[in-house]
């Protein structure tokens, strides 16, 4: 049996790019090699990243046309499209029974991989599969609008997809698989739902991919999962339908891990793609104390919880070689923060961001605005929070809120008194209407347009540099060395 393990080009334009492999297929081949089933890695991605400064056969343009695939979808010819199809499926080694695994993390990624497997299964005898975070968020939604998509996985991948290839290279029944959906008798057939934990997940095999084209200026930033689920339960988040349960994975483990990673690919850089690091403050603290005891010498970036109070641990985090918090803090004002369910009190988050710059970490943090019944008052005071906390805070994300399906507004419209408006069903953040306390349009616009002018005003958007380029995550830990000293750091950025 031939597997491919597709990572899909973003539309290009829809995000600032950095160069980082795609964990989620290289898990997957990790887990399956394990189990004595070889897969080959397709980075689209990466493709397309290039060949924004090569001169790529493929025009990735063309396959960022959304409307255009969507026509393509619906069966019009469109021969020039289907040239670049052949071109990328001219990069798959194609043998009988192929199968092919779509691993989409957004929707941006999805009408790509819907052209791509159209054009294959018109071609070959395929089996195509797809799975990744959108799909868990609209479950059932391609299988039943795209017939040449056989089986959707939900939820964490890997032993799931597993399962489904031993299925079908045995001939066994695909019924006891975990998380698989597929038509059966014209119906949508959903299996069970089963938790994966994530100490079972093999070791990242980066060497499956060409693991050198992602090195910029000869430094090379991997991807690494230490926590899988978040403990939080913030009402405008999906994550309890991506992943219910939290777990994090054993210190012995990741120390094991991240040594032989940096030794096998001599890499120090480590993005760490968690929810939340400080799910539990100890375990953190275990993290960094190993980290700094086996002198591991490594630099990570993850997201945390702003509401670590002791300078101690602080400095501990720094020491293991954090360069970057991404900090959720979404309001400053306590009474949007308990009507996001979020447990935070703002002196707290204000003393851990004290800590963190004084302990020389970038804070990166963000805010959403327009939340149910954010008043100007409300806004005001996350206004103010900025304003008072200049100082500690080095970056900002502000975005205006929007109801992420399958989140817990999403899933209990009248309890928070909103009306979805669900017009386009590939949609996962889905507009609406405040039945309460509407904060119209204007109202949204105005306060965005004020945070971005202190963002302007204090230089708070520092990843934006001249010629409206950002400064990569790869740049950024290129520069980490004069990170001790944030101001000279950010001379520089402005000199990029
Ligand atoms: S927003 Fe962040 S902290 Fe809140 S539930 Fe989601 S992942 Fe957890």
């Amino acid at each position: 049996m031939d597997i491919k393990l597709i990572f899909p080009p973003f539309e290009q334009n829809t995000y600032d790019r950095c160069l980082l492999p795609p964990l989620s297929i290289v898990s997957l081949h990790s887990y399956l090699k394990k189990r004595g089933y070889n897969s080959r890695l397709y980075d689209l991605e990466l493709e397309s990243f290039l060949s924004v400064k090569s001169k790529s056969k493929i025009n990735f343009q063309v396959l960022s046309d959304r409307q255009r695939i969507k026509k393509y979808l619906e069966g019009k010819k469109d021969f020039y499209l289907e040239l670049q199809l052949e071109r990328i499926i001219n990069s798959f080694e194609m043998f009988d029974h192929n199968v092919f695994c779509f691993s989409i993390i957004d929707i941006s990624q999805l009408f790509i991989s819907l052209a791509i497997a159209k054009f294959l299964t018109k071609k070959y005898q395929s089996t195509i599969i797809f799975g990744g975070p959108y799909i868990t968020l609209n479950k059932g939604f391609v299988l039943e609008q795209f017939c040449f998509v056989d089986y959707e996985i939900t939820g964490a991948s890997e032993d799931s997809l597993y399962q489904l290839i031993l299925s079908l290279d045995k001939k066994l029944d695909v019924s006891k698989v975990p998380n698989l959906l597929y038509a059966k008798d014209g119906k949508t057939v959903y299996n069970t739902n089963k938790e994966f934990d994530i100490n079972n997940s093999e070791m990242p095999d980066f060497n499956a991919l060409p693991i050198e084209k992602y090195r910029v200026n000869g430094n090379l930033v991997l991807p690494y999962q230490l926590v899988s689920g978040c403990n939080e339960n913030c009402f405008f988040c999906a994550h309890r339908t991506i992943n219910p349960l939290i777990k994090m994975k054993d210190v012995d483990k990741v120390i094991k891990e991240l040594k032989e990673l940096k030794e096998k690919h001599n890499v120090r850089h480590f993005y760490f793609c968690d929810n939340l690091i400080n799910a539990d403050n100890s375990y953190l603290e275990e993290l960094c104390d190993r980290i700094i005891e086996e002198e591991l010498d490594i630099l990570w970036i993850d997201h945390a919880k702003p509401d670590i109070l002791s300078q101690e641990l602080m400095q501990k985090i720094r020491k293991s070689g954090c360069v970057q918090l991404y900090y959720g803090i979404e309001s400053a004002s306590e009474s949007v923060l308990k009507k996001m369910n979020k447990h935070l009190s703002i002196n707290d988050v204000k003393k851990c961001l004290e800590l963190s710059h004084k302990a020389g970490i970038w804070n990166h943090v963000s805010f959403i605005v327009g939340y149910l019944g954010e008043t100007e008052k409300d806004f005001d005071t996350t206004l103010n929070f900025i304003l008072e906390n200049k100082n500690a805070i080095d970056s900002i994300m502000v975005s205006p809120f929007y109801i992420p399906k399958k989140s817990i507004i999403y899933n209990n419209p009248s309890r928070f008194n909103v009306a979805l408006n669900i017009s386009d069903s590939t949609q996962v953040m889905v507009s609406f209407d405040d039945l309460t306390n509407q904060n119209s349009e204007e109202v949204i616009t105005d306060r965005m347009t004020k945070i971005g002018s202190l963002i302007d005003k204090f230089n708070l958007f520092p990843f934006k540099l001249k010629n409206n380029k950002i400064l990569s995550i790869n740049m950024f830990f290129d520069l980490c060395s004069e990170l001790k000293d944030k101001s000279i750091f950010k001379q520089r950025i402005k000199t990029l």
